[in-house]
C-alpha cells in the first residue's frame, strides 16, 4: 500500500444576486494554492485585534469569483489574462487524477463540502453548459474506453446512486414508493470494502446511458426548500461508478476493480441560520448528525496522522451513515479528493472560516491506497 494524503482544494464562487443587492464585501482572496480569509471590518473593530488575514494552504485554491466571460452557449471561461478557474480547470486538476487512479485500480472518492449555496453542486454536477466534474469524468471514462485498441482488454462499468436522508440510505434508482421503509444497510466485504447491500447497479456502456441513469436518480431525490437555497437538496447524494478492467493474457484472466464514489454533501451550515423549522429543522439535525460525525472522523484521523492521537484510538466511523459509507475514503485504502466550496462574502465569514478549518484538518489525513487487482470472487 502507498501512503497518500487526502487531496484538498477550495473554490470561491461569484457573488449571488442576494449578496449583490446587499452590497456584499469580498473577504477572500487566493494566492497560488493559498486561500486568504480577511477578517470582516466590524470584527476587527470589536475585538481590537485579529486584523490579520488568515491563510490556509491546500493542494489548490480556485478563484472562480470574477474574471470570467460567458460564451454563446453559456459556458464560463476565463477572460483574457484573468485567473478565473473554470469547470475544465477544476476537472484537469482533480477529476483527471481520479480517473488515472481508477485506471490503475484504486478505489477513489471525490466529495464536495461547504455551506448551502457555496457551489458544491456547481463543481460536482454543474449547471447547463458549465458541466461539473461528474459529467466530464463520465464522458472521459467512455472516451478512454473507446480509445482502447487492445482486444484482450475489456471494461465493465456499473453505476448506482443513493442519497442519505434523515440517516437512511435510499436507492435513487428505485421509485420512492418501492423502497424499503428504513432504507438500505451498509456492509463490508473483503473485495468491495464498504458497500450498500441490495443497491441497484445499472450497467452502462456509453456517456448517454450513464447520463440517463444519473438523470433518473436526480429526479428521485428528496428536495426541500430552505430560505438559503430554494433548490438545494437537504440530503447527501452519492454516485458510485464501479469500474472493472478485465484482461486476457496467455490464457490467464486478470481483473482490476475500482469503485469511484462521487459525493455531493448537504449544506454544512448550522440549523438556525437557514430559517428552518418543523420538518426542515428535524432534517437539519439529522444532516448535522452525519456532518458532525464526519467532522469528528476527520479530526481523529488528522490527530492520528500528526501523532496527536492516543495509540489505538478508535475512529468513530459507525456514528453515522455518511462516515460509514466514506470509511474507505477517509483513512482507508482509497485515493480521495475533497473540494470545499466557499462564499466570497463577509456576511458568511463564520461559515467560511469553519469550512476552511475543516479542510485544513482533512488535508492532514493519510490514506494507505492499494490497487485492487485480481480480486477473488
Ligand atoms: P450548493 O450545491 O453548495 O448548495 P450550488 O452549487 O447550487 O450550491 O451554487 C449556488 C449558486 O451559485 C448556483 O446558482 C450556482 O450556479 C452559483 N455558483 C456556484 N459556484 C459557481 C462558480 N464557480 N461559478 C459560477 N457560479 C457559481
Ligand atoms: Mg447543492
Amino acid at each position: 500500500a502507498e501512503e497518500c494524503s487526502v487531496v484538498v482544494g477550495v473554490r470561491i464562487r461569484p457573488f449571488n444576486d442576494r449578496e449583490k443587492t446587499l452590497n456584499a464585501q469580498l473577504c477572500v482572496d487566493v494566492d497560488g494554492p493559498t486561500t486568504i480569509l480577511q477578517n470582516p471590518p466590524e470584527m476587527a473593530l470589536e475585538s481590537g485585534k485579529g486584523k490579520e488575514a488568515k491563510r490556509f494552504t491546500f493542494d489548490a485554491s480556485f478563484w472562480s469569483h470574477d474574471g470570467f466571460q460567458v460564451g454563446s452557449d453559456g459556458y464560463c471561461s476565463p477572460a483574457a489574462g484573468s485567473r478565473y478557474a473554470d469547470q475544465r480547470t477544476v476537472f484537469e486538476t482533480f477529476g483527471r487524477r481520479i480517473l488515472d487512479s481508477a485506471w490503475e485500480g484504486y478505489h477513489c472518492c471525490l466529495f464536495a463540502y461547504g455551506q448551502t449555496g457555496a457551489g458544491k453542486s456547481y463543481s460536482m454536477v454543474g449547471y447547463g453548459a458549465n458541466k461539473g466534474i461528474v459529467p466530464i469524468s463520465c464522458e472521459e471514462i467512455f472516451k478512454r474506453i473507446s480509445a482502447n485498441t487492445d482486444t484482450n482488454l475489456t471494461y465493465e462499468v456499473m453505476v448506482s446512486m443513493v442519497e442519505i436522508y434523515n440517516e437512511q440510505v435510499q436507492d435513487l434508482l428505485v421509485p420512492p414508493k418501492d423502497r424499503p421503509k428504513k432504507g438500505l444497510e451498509i456492509r463490508e466485504s473483503q473485495q468491495l470494502g464498504i458497500y450498500i447491500a441490495g443497491v441497484s447497479r445499472r450497467p452502462v456502456d456509453s456517456y448517454a446511458s450513464i447520463e440517463a441513469v444519473v438523470e433518473e436518480g436526480t429526479e428521485n431525490r428528496t428536495v426541500g426548500a430552505t430560505l438559503m437555497n430554494a433548490t438545494s437538496s437537504r440530503a447527501h447524494t452519492v454516485l458510485t461508478i464501479e469500474f472493472k478492467q478485465v484482461s486476457q493474457a496467455a490464457g490467464q484472466q486478470g481483473q482490476k476493480l475500482s469503485l469511484i464514489n462521487l459525493v455531493d454533501l448537504a449544506g454544512s451550515e448550522k440549523a438556525g441560520q437557514t430559517g428552518a423549522s418543523g420538518d426542515r429543522l428535524k432534517e437539519g439535525c439529522a444532516i448535522n448528525k452525519s456532518l458532525s460525525a464526519l467532522g469528528n472522523v476527520i479530526e481523529k484521523l488528522a490527530d492520528k496522522a500528526t501523532g496527536k492521537a492516543k495509540p489505538g484510538a478508535v475512529i468513530p466511523y459507525r456514528d453515522s451513515k455518511l462516515t460509514r459509507l466514506l470509511q474507505n475514503a477517509l483513512g482507508g485504502s482509497s485515493k480521495t479528493v475533497m473540494i470545499c466550496a466557499i462564499s466570497p462574502a463577509s456576511s458568511n465569514y463564520e461559515e467560511t472560516l469553519s469550512t476552511l478549518r475543516y479542510a485544513d484538518r482533512a488535508k492532514r489525513i493519510k490514506n494507505s491506497a492499494s490497487i485492487n487487482e485480481n480480486p477473488q470472487d
